[in-house]
């Protein structure tokens, strides 16, 4: 691992520390030829997952069925629920050019927004169907009333809404979605088997909300299309945040379990709707080897699975994103404490509790350019109540690497993937999320790991072919891009 490690050492370890160092490292590090072996397994299960009863990974059809033009324009509310946070945006979209430059706040900018971001309270987590939505609604309202809209539009006239629900979904049309199974740590009861739309649609009446739902999308499709408004090179969007997945055109004919006399293709396509040939796919790829034949799991990775809400689910997103990593770290140092090699004689009390340990406390540590490691010391008293011995310091220093490490080389599998699968060569990954976006060497090692799998010849100073960028706001602008799209498709206009 010394060789491997980019940190700069501060101490010595004691020799039991050290050897422990090797054994993390052995279960941590992924070779080249192990990811070539993953990403070869994943090809399968993509390819499974667009066939009739495919099992593990959904390739869920969203009946987007184009990139943008560019030119989508019009005023959309956004709703997006997606893990963290709630946030409620009215979106302006202007198409190629502002239309009146003087008035748009930003002259150039293809788009306007004003956004309203509310932490979801923790006990929704767990909660019911009717506290959820309930809680939504109330949040549509509030917005809508802040910014005058509940007189601007109304039921008669009312303003086209677009949804971001970033877990797994069915759809049989672009403004249905029926949720498969919560994710990212969520339980609440009465949805999944549900229509979200229909679910989110009642309690908006109820409040006589002068909306009217367009589409249900997800974070990842929305990262795709608002990145493609933009950027023409746009191949895929991907997220990699508080969990992980990506999303890609296919072409109809590569997608088995939708047949082209399906009556839904017809029924989307109608009143003026084109058919393109084209369906966006949302791959759900955090079920990746849910079978558990590849993935290199530890024993850390099987105690975080046991104890969540939905156990042997999402077994590629459990051991690569943001949800998890921090509560990885936890679990190791636990282990290390319980067998009496770190913290002596301190009260590892708070290291007992589930999830205290957040992924921007692995980012952290490893920005720590500090004398002596001054914050990374700040941090871990703050946290854990203690302070560390300088060894102490140092494995958690080499920890939190190797679990970063882990994490962005497997994110490479996922597109690697999709890219040899769909023989795509070269363009970007517009890619979202906390740990794309802070971490500050995910991107680097995310692109050396895909640079291994695919046998890229690196130069440096010279750009690979597939290049990870960051994508434009997808559950904001791309969901009201998406939802513009479709009403154009229905020969309508926001
Ligand atoms: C969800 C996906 C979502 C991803 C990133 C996963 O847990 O199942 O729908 O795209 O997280 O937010
Ligand atoms: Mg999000």
């Amino acid at each position: 691992w010394r060789q491997r490690s980019e940190l700069a050492a501060l101490a010595d370890l004691p020799p039991q520390l050290d050897s422990e160092l090797e054994r993390l490292d052995k279960e941590f590090w992924v070779s080249a030829e192990k990811l070539k072996e993953v990403v070869n397994r994943f090809r399968e299960e993509l390819d499974e997952g667009l066939q009739e009863n495919g099992r593990n990974i959904p390739m869920n059809i969203t009946w987007v069925h184009s990139l943008p033009s560019g030119n989508e324009r019009g005023t959309f509310l956004t709703l997006d629920l997606g893990g963290t946070n709630l946030r409620v945006c009215k979106v302006t979209l202007h198409g190629q050019e502002p239309p009146n430059p003087t008035n748009s706040p930003s002259p150039g900018q293809k788009f306007s927004l004003e956004q309203e971001q509310y932490k979801l309270p923790d006990h929704i987590k767990s909660s019911t169907a009717e506290e959820l939505w309930t809680h939504i609604a109330d949040k549509l309202s509030t917005f809508l009333s802040s910014k005058g809209l509940d007189k601007e539009y109304t039921k008669e006239k009312p303003m086209p809404l677009g949804f971001t629900f970033s877990y797994p979904a069915t759809q049989d049309a672009i403004n249905h979605a029926v949720l498969q199974t919560w994710t990212k740590g969520f339980d609440i009861k009465g949805v999944e088997g549900h229509d979200v739309a229909a679910q989110l649609r009642e309690k908006m009446a109820a409040r006589n909300l002068p909306l009217e739902l367009i589409c249900v999308i997800n974070d990842t499709v929305g990262a795709m299309i608002a990145s493609a408004y933009n950027d023409p090179e746009t191949i895929i969007g991907a997220i990699f945040g508080t969990g992980c997945n990506a999303a890609y055109m296919s072409s109809l004919s590569s997608i088995a379990k939708l047949s082209p006399s399906d009556p839904r293709l017809k029924s989307s396509s109608s009143s003026g709707g084109k058919t393109t040939g084209k369906m966006a796919i949302n791959c759900e790829y955090g079920a990746f080897d849910n079978a558990h034949a590849v993935l290199p799991r530890t024993a850390y990775d099987a105690q975080i699975d046991a104890a969540s809400p939905r156990p042997g689910e999402q077994s590629f997103e459990k051991l690569s994103a943001g949800l998890y990593l921090g509560e990885i770290f936890r679990l190791v140092l636990l282990d290390l404490a319980d067998r009496g090699l770190v913290f002596k004689d301190r009260d590892v009390g708070r290291l007992r509790q589930p999830y205290t340990i957040d992924t921007s406390f692995l980012s952290q540590i490893e920005d720590d350019e500090s004398a002596g490691f001054a914050q990374s010391r700040q941090m871990c008293r703050e946290t854990l109540g203690f302070d560390l011995a300088d060894g102490e310091v140092e494995l958690t220093r080499r920890l939190a690497e190797l679990i970063a490490v882990r994490g962005a080389r497997l994110c490479a599998c996922g597109v690697a993937a999709i890219c040899t699968k769909e023989g795509i060569t070269r363009g970007h990954v517009a890619a979202d999320g906390s740990v794309a976006n802070k971490h500050p060497k995910f991107k680097r090692r995310w692109a050396r790991a895909l640079g291994e799998i695919l046998d890229w010849d690196r130069r440096e100073g010279e750009e690979d072919p597939i290049v990870i960028t960051s994508a434009e706001d997808g559950s904001g602008v791309g969901c009201a891009i998406i939802a513009a799209m479709e009403m154009e498709r229905r020969g309508r206009r926001a």
